[in-house]
């Protein structure tokens, strides 16, 4: 499909350009023509005079002169041969040319569209992956149940339990599906406000000091007053996918850390199972997730936390980057404008 697109683009180049091209080579033609027309009408003008001239000397015995340039009447037409083997030679490399390079920009233009449909399909591909999962699994256990004729209240209980788990994964995941969409969309402005990063990040984590209890994790608290150009909303949605993150993958670690600092900065650091060398540079990537976290230590998610916090970085003009070692600790930095 691509190529077919490139060669018509590689087409509409060429014609564009070959118009341009003609186009001046009618008028250099037409001006040059018009120069030839009156160079030979002055030509035909002197030559009659001298014919008369050579007339007038014959008839008293004098040998007439000698005017070449003047009597060569093929100089014209040669020289409008001339200058249209030029031109047509000039138009000829023209279109060589501009149909190599309107074949190369052509392949430029059309590059990042290819990237943008692949990862497109890709994402699709992704999306309806997950949502299989539960849903087959929603089918299966409803089938079953309902060729179980002597199904206990007990049974159907669990059974309706189990169900639920799947709708509130398949709920979970049109959420994120949602927010990606939102953040992505170049039309969805934010708009950027100054705004107190420390109280905001402060008030996150007041949120989720109970869930983390839960797990006997604490979250220590290092906030530093600090305003940055940002948007309230989207500081609270990096905040909480950075430390639903961090309580998540904390393993058998009890704490984490979270500061603001002075140079408008957030960090969320946790002392968890860590991120391979191999894993880091696309754990930002949708639908990622590195292999410890899938399997073993068998933490619940998508892999699509990471790749929001990030579109959303980008709309307010922030940075989010992490340093990790594995086994040990990660830190998820966002670097926010300062006021
Ligand atoms: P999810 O957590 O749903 O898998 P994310 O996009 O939030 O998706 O994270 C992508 C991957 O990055 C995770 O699967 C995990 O492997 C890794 N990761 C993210 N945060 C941490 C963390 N704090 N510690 C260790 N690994 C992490």
């Amino acid at each position: 499909m691509f190529k077919e697109a490139r060669i018509k683009l590689t087409a509409w180049y060429l014609v564009i350009i070959m118009a341009i091209s003609l186009s001046f080579s009618c008028a250099i033609y037409a001006g040059v023509d018009r120069e030839l027309v009156r160079m030979d009408n002055m030509r035909k003008d002197r030559q009659s005079r001298i014919e008369t001239i050579e007339n007038i000397l014959l008839q008293k015995g004098f040998p007439p002169p000698k005017d070449n340039f003047v009597k060569n009447k093929e100089m014209i037409k040669e020289a409008r041969v001339r200058i249209i083997t030029s031109l047509g030679i000039i138009n000829l490399s023209i279109l060589f040319l501009s149909g190599v390079g309107g074949y190369f920009l052509a392949g430029l233009t059309l590059d990042p569209i290819q990237k943008m449909v692949k990862e497109q399909k890709e994402f699709i591909g992704n999306a309806s992956h997950e949502l299989r999962t539960p849903i087959t699994s929603l089918k299966t256990e409803i089938e079953v149940a309902l060729r179980d004729k002597n199904m206990n209240l007990k049974s159907a209980r669990e059974l309706l339990k189990s169900n639920l788990e799947d709708v509130e994964g398949i709920q979970e995941l049109s959420n994120y599906l949602l927010k990606l969409n939102h953040f992505d969309n170049f039309d969805n402005k934010i708009e950027i406000l100054v705004i107190n990063l420390g109280k905001i990040v402060s008030d996150v984590v007041d949120t989720y000091v109970p869930i983390a209890l839960q797990k006997n994790i604490k979250i220590t608290k290092k906030i530093q007053d600090i305003n940055i150009n940002g948007n309230e909303e989207s500081v609270k949605e990096i905040t909480s996918i950075l430390i639903d993150n961090a309580i998540k993958y904390s393993g058998k670690s009890k704490k984490i850390e979270v500061s603001t600092k002075k140079d408008g900065s957030l960090l969320v650091r946790d002392f968890g199972i860590g991120i391979k060398e191999k894993d880091l540079p696309h754990i930002f990537d949708r639908f990622y997730r590195a292999d410890s976290s899938r399997s073993k230590e068998n933490v619940e998610g998508f892999g699509l936390g990471l790749s929001i916090a990030k579109s959303i970085a980008e709309k307010i003009n922030a940075k989010i980057s992490v340093q990790s070692k594995e086994g040990k600790e990660s830190t998820f930095v966002v670097e926010f404008p300062k006021v």
